[in-house]
């Protein structure tokens, strides 16, 4: 009976403060889904511990210690002025200066900017490193820019947002449209602004500048390794399994190399106009060479496998039967209709690698459906936790070889699944990744938090 009042206490906490966001923020869908699908999840600790209803913090970890929005404006080629909006969500600092990527699409507005950033402090503690929750971004669209236009947008994007950062301060990354050159851009301008080389402001730089090894690959290999952890709890492993991965950029390129050195075939990827479909396993380096030349679309893989099929639209990959589908293009990507196809077509486990990839119902179609599923912030950790390895190399003045960081990587997404279930089972879940790693996350936040006083 005084288990259940406890219940009863946390939900009416949780929904009070869900209420409240939900009307001073109305329009930001995306942020308020992430907000949804987190809080719902921690009732059960809530319950078991009321110091976290007790010092409010879910009103105080919901609501970023800083917002910055400024403009972003460059010269295009033509030498016309053009004007972006540029964002940096400092989210939270409890347990280490303020991590995340930065993303250059057009679909980026506050509420995407604050999801990720809302995401990525149960991520970044979720990996065991002292890293805070932060985000960050522009709507600029990096598609059909040259070099050139990159290189000036960059430089003026870090003009501005490099006023608030630094190796202990706020530590940028990539995410969609920011790779290793945007960052090295950025890092130059940075640099010029500061004069120092202060290596550690930035991750995801070129290797010989400070970056890390195995940095590139991290996301995609973590993401396999921890649906590998997921399988092996069940008995199963990735051999001879047919794996469908959306997405054809970073995370996904990474994540069918190492489903393929696990012996399963990949049999389908995308870009944001369709998807290839290749019964006989994606030849990675044609998909490698198409992206490198930019421009090109994932079309153009039929032209040298003709066996292999084209078709438009991007929802349509789901319909593709398979035992492992790993969603690595962007947010609600798997809506309710491709969960149930994906479950009716007999998928046996999802890994999430881009972030939020699944919505609420799509999430509840599998877990229904006794479907293995990786939430994202637990799944796609292993790019920000080497991302962490890459600021410890550059404080330390060392450079680790791929296969201590390999092995580090490795480890660390072994230990998320771990933890992760140990929180579902004692929270009387088992099995449950969505609660059980919301949970972990959560704890080791909030409780620096409260030994930190109201602040
Ligand atoms: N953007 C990546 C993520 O979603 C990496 C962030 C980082 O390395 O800081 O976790």
């Amino acid at each position: 009976k005084e288990k259940q009042k406890e219940l009863v206490e946390a939900e009416k906490y949780v929904s009070e403060v869900y209420e409240a966001i939900k009307e001073r923020n109305p329009h930001e869908v995306e942020f308020i889904q992430a907000v949804k699908e987190i809080f719902d999840s921690l009732v059960p600790v809530l319950a078991k511990h009321p110091k976290y209803i007790e010092h409010n913090i879910l009103e105080r970890i919901v609501d970023p210690e800083r917002f910055i929005s400024f403009r972003v404006s460059w010269v295009d080629d033509q030498g016309k002025v053009q004007v972006n909006r540029g964002y940096r969500v400092q989210f939270n600092s409890a347990i280490g200066p303020y991590k995340g990527g930065l993303r250059f699409h057009p679909s980026v507005t506050p509420s995407i900017i604050k999801f990720l950033g809302f995401e990525q402090i149960f991520k970044n503690s979720l990996t065991g490193q002292s890293i805070g929750g932060a985000k960050g971004g522009s709507d600029f669209d990096p598609k059909g820019k040259s070099d050139g236009e990159i290189m000036r947008f960059s430089q003026s994007f870090m003009a501005e947002l490099g006023k608030y950062i630094g190796p202990d301060v706020d530590v940028p990354a990539g995410d969609i449209g920011v790779g290793a050159r945007e960052i090295g851009y950025m890092f130059g301008q940075y640099k010029k602004m500061k004069g120092a080389y202060e290596a550690g402001v930035l991750t995801g730089k070129g290797v010989s500048f400070g970056g890390s090894l195995a940095r590139t690959e991290a996301t995609g290999y973590g993401l396999v390794y921890f649906v590998d952890e997921m399988l092996k709890h069940k008995g199963l492993s990735f051999k001879d399994q047919t794996v469908v991965v959306s997405g054809s950029g970073n995370v996904s390129i990474y994540a069918i190399e190492k489903a393929h050195e696990l012996g399963a075939t990949v049999v389908a990827c995308s870009d944001s106009n369709g998807y290839i479909y290749d019964k006989e396993g994606i030849d990675l380096d044609t998909v490698k060479r198409l992206k490198e030349e930019n421009s090109l679309r994932i079309s153009e893989y039929v032209e040298e496998h003709p066996h292999a099929e084209y078709k438009e639209g991007c929802s349509e990959i789901w319909s593709i039967p398979c035992d492992i589908a790993l969603p690595c293009a962007t947010q609600n990507e798997i809506g309710e209709p491709s969960a149930k196809l994906l479950v009716a077509n007999g998928v046996k486990a999802v890994g999430e690698g881009a972030n939020m990839p699944s919505t609420l119902e799509a999430i509840d179609t599998f877990l229904e459906n006794d479907v293995l599923f990786g939430p994202a912030k637990a799944a796609n950790a292993g790019g920000v936790a080497v991302s962490s390895f890459e600021m410890a190399q550059n404080s330390s003045r060392v450079s680790w070889t791929f296969e201590e960081v390999d092995a580090k990587l490795k480890e660390t997404m072994a230990s998320i699944f771990t933890n992760s279930i140990k929180e579902a089972e004692e929270h009387g879940v088992p099995g449950n990744l969505v609660i059980g790693a919301n949970i972990a996350g959560f704890k080791k936040v909030a409780d620096a938090m409260i030994d930190q006083g109201v602040i």
